[in-house]
């Protein structure tokens, strides 16, 4: 029997996996500015009073602005994946067109080592953690070979 995968507690509706993963924002109706995680009341720019919000799928690509490694078992909610905990790394990504900065996990495997600045990537939707029965999922970054 296959696990059921669903998005990890407060990720729900973040992602999508519909036609390859992306990112899901809002886009204002009025001015077009694009947010993420959605806006769900208004519009942020604050020249804008529009409140009509439509669901965005952001672009699956970007290119890393910052990064770093989790040396230390982050405090809970944080679910440990492996014991002993396994340092990971996380990029603060620049989505291509809508210039939107998302953090997120760096795929397991690739380290701070394989990362620099301007690094292009692209959003996987990846295994956070699992319990018997259900994958628990959620976002990350996987970088782009080189020869792409
Ligand atoms: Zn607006």
């Amino acid at each position: 029997m296959s696990k059921a995968r669903v998005p990890a507690l407060g990720a729900e509706g973040w992602f999508t996996e519909e036609g390859g993963a992306a990112l899901v924002g809002s886009r204002c109706a009025t001015c077009g500015t694009v947010s993420f995680p959605k806006s769900t009341f208004a519009c942020p720019n604050p020249r804008c009073a529009g409140t009509e919000l439509i669901d965005a799928r952001l672009s699956a690509t970007g290119t890393v602005w910052s990064y770093t490694d989790a040396r230390y078992q982050p405090p809970p909610p944080f679910v440990p994946t492996a014991d002993p905990y396994v340092p990971f790394a996380l990029a603060a990504v620049e989505l291509d067109g809508d210039g939107l900065v998302v953090l997120g996990q760096i795929v397991d495997g690739v380290t701070v080592a394989d990362l620099h600045v301007g690094r292009r990537v692209e959003l996987v939707v990846d295994t956070l953690f699992a319990d018997d029965d259900t994958e628990h999922t959620i976002w990350k970054w996987r970088p782009i070979p080189d020869d792409r």
